[in-house]
Protein backbone atom coordinates (compact mmCIF):
# COMPACT_ATOMS: atom_id res chain seq x y z
CA UNK A 1 0.00 0.00 0.00
CA UNK A 2 1.02 3.56 -1.08
CA UNK A 3 1.07 6.37 1.69
CA UNK A 4 -1.66 8.11 -0.80
CA UNK A 5 -3.77 4.79 -0.59
CA UNK A 6 -3.24 4.54 3.45
CA UNK A 7 -4.18 8.21 3.67
CA UNK A 8 -7.13 7.65 1.85
CA UNK A 9 -7.98 4.85 3.73
CA UNK A 10 -7.80 6.21 7.05
CA UNK A 11 -9.70 9.50 6.31
CA UNK A 12 -12.36 7.26 4.53
CA UNK A 13 -12.48 5.82 8.43
CA UNK A 14 -12.81 8.89 10.35
CA UNK A 15 -15.80 10.25 10.83
CA UNK A 16 -16.90 13.72 9.77
CA UNK A 17 -15.98 16.69 11.90
CA UNK A 18 -12.25 14.78 13.48
CA UNK A 19 -9.29 15.99 12.06
CA UNK A 20 -5.87 13.93 11.07
CA UNK A 21 -3.05 14.77 11.79
CA UNK A 22 -0.63 13.05 9.44
CA UNK A 23 2.29 12.27 11.88
CA UNK A 24 5.70 11.81 9.64
CA UNK A 25 8.36 12.39 11.99
CA UNK A 26 11.31 10.07 11.10
CA UNK A 27 9.77 10.24 7.19
CA UNK A 28 11.17 11.44 4.26
CA UNK A 29 9.94 14.89 2.67
CA UNK A 30 8.80 12.94 -0.58
CA UNK A 31 6.65 10.76 1.43
CA UNK A 32 5.02 13.89 2.92
CA UNK A 33 4.74 15.36 -0.27
CA UNK A 34 2.98 12.11 -1.33
CA UNK A 35 0.36 12.64 1.38
CA UNK A 36 0.31 16.89 0.42
CA UNK A 37 -0.88 15.50 -3.31
CA UNK A 38 -3.43 13.49 -2.08
CA UNK A 39 -5.07 16.98 -0.38
CA UNK A 40 -3.40 15.94 3.24
CA UNK A 41 -2.22 19.10 4.94
CA UNK A 42 -1.79 19.02 8.43
CA UNK A 43 1.58 17.34 9.73
CA UNK A 44 2.99 16.15 12.62
CA UNK A 45 6.63 16.37 13.89
CA UNK A 46 8.51 15.31 17.16
CA UNK A 47 11.62 17.29 16.97
CA UNK A 48 12.43 20.91 16.04
CA UNK A 49 15.09 20.52 14.10
CA UNK A 50 13.45 18.01 11.53
CA UNK A 51 9.95 20.06 11.91
CA UNK A 52 12.25 22.98 10.97
CA UNK A 53 14.21 21.50 7.90
CA UNK A 54 11.15 20.00 6.69
CA UNK A 55 9.02 23.40 6.43
CA UNK A 56 11.70 24.87 4.68
CA UNK A 57 11.76 22.64 1.57
CA UNK A 58 8.02 22.18 1.50
CA UNK A 59 4.61 23.93 0.59
CA UNK A 60 3.65 26.61 3.12
CA UNK A 61 0.21 25.98 3.18
CA UNK A 62 0.92 22.91 5.45
CA UNK A 63 0.59 23.07 8.86
CA UNK A 64 3.19 22.01 11.06
CA UNK A 65 1.81 20.22 14.42
CA UNK A 66 4.66 19.86 17.44
CA UNK A 67 3.77 17.01 19.39
CA UNK A 68 7.22 16.11 20.99
CA UNK A 69 8.36 16.79 24.40
CA UNK A 70 9.58 20.38 23.61
CA UNK A 71 13.19 21.69 25.59
CA UNK A 72 13.13 25.10 26.95
CA UNK A 73 16.54 25.62 24.62
CA UNK A 74 14.13 25.17 21.14
CA UNK A 75 11.25 26.68 21.83
CA UNK A 76 12.66 30.13 20.26
CA UNK A 77 13.26 28.69 17.19
CA UNK A 78 9.72 26.90 16.55
CA UNK A 79 7.68 30.37 17.42
CA UNK A 80 6.04 31.13 14.27
CA UNK A 81 6.59 27.55 12.34
CA UNK A 82 3.96 25.42 14.34
CA UNK A 83 0.18 25.93 13.91
CA UNK A 84 -0.08 24.47 16.64
CA UNK A 85 2.15 22.93 19.73
CA UNK A 86 -0.07 20.10 21.18
CA UNK A 87 2.96 18.73 23.99
CA UNK A 88 2.65 21.62 26.47
CA UNK A 89 3.60 19.33 29.28
CA UNK A 90 4.68 22.29 32.16
CA UNK A 91 3.86 26.22 33.04
CA UNK A 92 7.72 27.15 32.84
CA UNK A 93 7.16 25.82 28.76
CA UNK A 94 4.15 27.59 28.92
CA UNK A 95 5.30 30.88 30.28
CA UNK A 96 8.76 30.81 27.89
CA UNK A 97 6.28 29.95 24.71
CA UNK A 98 4.32 33.58 26.00
CA UNK A 99 7.20 35.51 26.38
CA UNK A 100 9.49 34.25 23.08
CA UNK A 101 6.06 34.71 20.90
CA UNK A 102 5.49 37.97 22.63
CA UNK A 103 8.91 39.20 21.54
CA UNK A 104 7.96 38.01 18.46
CA UNK A 105 4.98 39.65 17.33
CA UNK A 106 2.97 36.41 16.75
CA UNK A 107 0.45 34.40 18.69
CA UNK A 108 0.77 30.42 19.14
CA UNK A 109 -1.70 28.32 19.44
CA UNK A 110 -0.90 25.53 22.04
CA UNK A 111 -2.40 22.61 23.52
CA UNK A 112 -1.96 20.98 27.09
CA UNK A 113 -0.64 17.81 27.52
CA UNK A 114 -1.68 16.20 30.59
CA UNK A 115 -0.72 12.79 31.27
CA UNK A 116 -2.23 9.95 33.01
CA UNK A 117 -0.67 6.75 31.31
CA UNK A 118 0.93 4.17 33.06
CA UNK A 119 4.35 4.71 32.13
CA UNK A 120 6.46 7.30 34.03
CA UNK A 121 8.41 8.04 30.64
CA UNK A 122 5.54 10.32 29.63
CA UNK A 123 4.80 14.07 29.90
CA UNK A 124 2.03 16.10 30.92
CA UNK A 125 0.46 17.81 33.75
CA UNK A 126 -0.96 15.63 35.69
CA UNK A 127 -5.08 16.22 36.15
CA UNK A 128 -4.59 18.13 39.55
CA UNK A 129 -2.02 20.26 38.17
CA UNK A 130 -3.80 20.89 34.96
CA UNK A 131 -7.26 21.34 36.81
CA UNK A 132 -5.54 23.46 39.75
CA UNK A 133 -3.65 26.03 36.59
CA UNK A 134 -7.55 26.66 35.01
CA UNK A 135 -8.86 27.64 38.84
CA UNK A 136 -6.37 29.53 39.49
CA UNK A 137 -6.45 31.50 36.41
CA UNK A 138 -2.94 30.69 35.31
CA UNK A 139 -4.25 31.55 31.35
CA UNK A 140 -5.31 34.75 32.20
CA UNK A 141 -1.43 36.63 32.17
CA UNK A 142 -0.94 35.26 28.95
CA UNK A 143 0.03 38.02 26.33
CA UNK A 144 0.53 36.59 23.19
CA UNK A 145 -0.49 32.31 23.41
CA UNK A 146 -4.06 30.96 22.71
CA UNK A 147 -4.67 27.75 24.72
CA UNK A 148 -7.21 25.63 22.33
CA UNK A 149 -7.43 22.56 24.47
CA UNK A 150 -6.15 19.36 25.57
CA UNK A 151 -3.58 16.61 24.24
CA UNK A 152 -3.60 13.44 25.90
CA UNK A 153 -2.39 9.49 25.17
CA UNK A 154 -3.53 6.30 26.18
CA UNK A 155 -1.19 3.65 28.40
CA UNK A 156 0.96 2.05 25.82
CA UNK A 157 -0.74 -1.38 26.57
CA UNK A 158 -3.33 -4.21 24.55
CA UNK A 159 -5.54 -4.17 28.04
CA UNK A 160 -8.57 -1.47 25.53
CA UNK A 161 -10.20 -1.42 28.65
CA UNK A 162 -7.47 0.75 30.09
CA UNK A 163 -6.86 2.49 27.37
CA UNK A 164 -10.75 3.33 26.87
CA UNK A 165 -10.43 4.19 30.39
CA UNK A 166 -7.54 6.55 29.92
CA UNK A 167 -9.32 8.38 26.83
CA UNK A 168 -12.08 9.01 29.35
CA UNK A 169 -10.02 10.36 31.90
CA UNK A 170 -8.71 12.71 29.73
CA UNK A 171 -11.82 14.06 27.94
CA UNK A 172 -13.54 14.30 31.05
CA UNK A 173 -10.49 16.61 32.35
CA UNK A 174 -10.88 18.30 28.92
CA UNK A 175 -14.99 18.98 29.36
CA UNK A 176 -14.25 19.78 32.81
CA UNK A 177 -12.40 23.10 31.89
CA UNK A 178 -13.75 23.47 28.61
CA UNK A 179 -17.71 23.38 30.14
CA UNK A 180 -16.60 25.43 33.15
CA UNK A 181 -17.93 29.03 31.81
CA UNK A 182 -17.00 31.20 34.71
CA UNK A 183 -13.44 30.56 33.28
CA UNK A 184 -14.72 32.80 30.20
CA UNK A 185 -12.47 30.53 27.82
CA UNK A 186 -13.10 31.57 24.04
CA UNK A 187 -12.16 29.33 21.86
CA UNK A 188 -11.14 25.91 23.55
CA UNK A 189 -12.72 23.41 21.71
CA UNK A 190 -9.68 20.69 20.60
CA UNK A 191 -9.13 17.56 21.84
CA UNK A 192 -6.08 15.27 20.48
CA UNK A 193 -6.20 12.03 21.36
CA UNK A 194 -5.71 8.50 19.59
CA UNK A 195 -2.76 7.31 17.27
CA UNK A 196 -2.60 4.09 14.85
CA UNK A 197 -3.48 1.85 17.14
CA UNK A 198 -6.21 3.39 19.31
CA UNK A 199 -7.63 6.13 17.44
CA UNK A 200 -11.11 4.56 17.00
CA UNK A 201 -11.37 4.38 20.40
CA UNK A 202 -10.22 7.85 20.91
CA UNK A 203 -13.06 9.39 19.18
CA UNK A 204 -15.45 7.27 20.47
CA UNK A 205 -14.53 8.81 23.69
CA UNK A 206 -14.73 12.39 22.20
CA UNK A 207 -11.19 13.36 20.08
CA UNK A 208 -11.75 15.32 17.42
CA UNK A 209 -8.28 15.67 16.54
CA UNK A 210 -6.32 11.96 16.02
CA UNK A 211 -2.59 11.65 15.28
CA UNK A 212 -1.69 8.56 13.23
CA UNK A 213 1.17 8.06 11.74
CA UNK A 214 2.29 4.08 10.94
CA UNK A 215 -0.87 3.48 9.62
CA UNK A 216 -0.31 5.95 7.24
CA UNK A 217 3.98 5.97 6.42
CA UNK A 218 4.56 2.49 7.87
CA UNK A 219 7.03 1.64 10.89
CA UNK A 220 10.08 4.35 11.38
CA UNK A 221 13.79 3.64 11.21
CA UNK A 222 14.79 5.35 14.53
C1 LIG B 1 4.61 9.41 17.25
C2 LIG B 1 3.40 9.98 17.85
C3 LIG B 1 2.11 9.70 17.32
C4 LIG B 1 1.87 8.77 16.15
O1 LIG B 1 2.01 7.45 16.55
P1 LIG B 1 1.64 6.23 15.54
O2 LIG B 1 1.49 5.08 16.45
O3 LIG B 1 2.77 6.10 14.60
O4 LIG B 1 0.37 6.60 14.87
C5 LIG B 1 1.02 10.33 17.91
N1 LIG B 1 1.17 11.17 18.95
C6 LIG B 1 2.37 11.45 19.48
C7 LIG B 1 2.43 12.39 20.63
C8 LIG B 1 3.52 10.86 18.96
O5 LIG B 1 4.70 11.15 19.52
Amino acid sequence: MSVKENLLEVLKEIPQGVELVAVSKFHPADMIMEAYEAGQRCFGESRVQELLEKEKCLPSDIKWHFIGHLQTNKVRQLIGKAALIESVDSERLLRLIDAESTKAGVVTRVLMQVHVAQEETKFGFSPDELLDFFSRRGFESLTATHICGVMGMASNTDDLDRVRADFRNIASIYRKIADDESLGLRGFDVLSMGMSGDWQIAVEEGADLVRIGTRIFGARQY
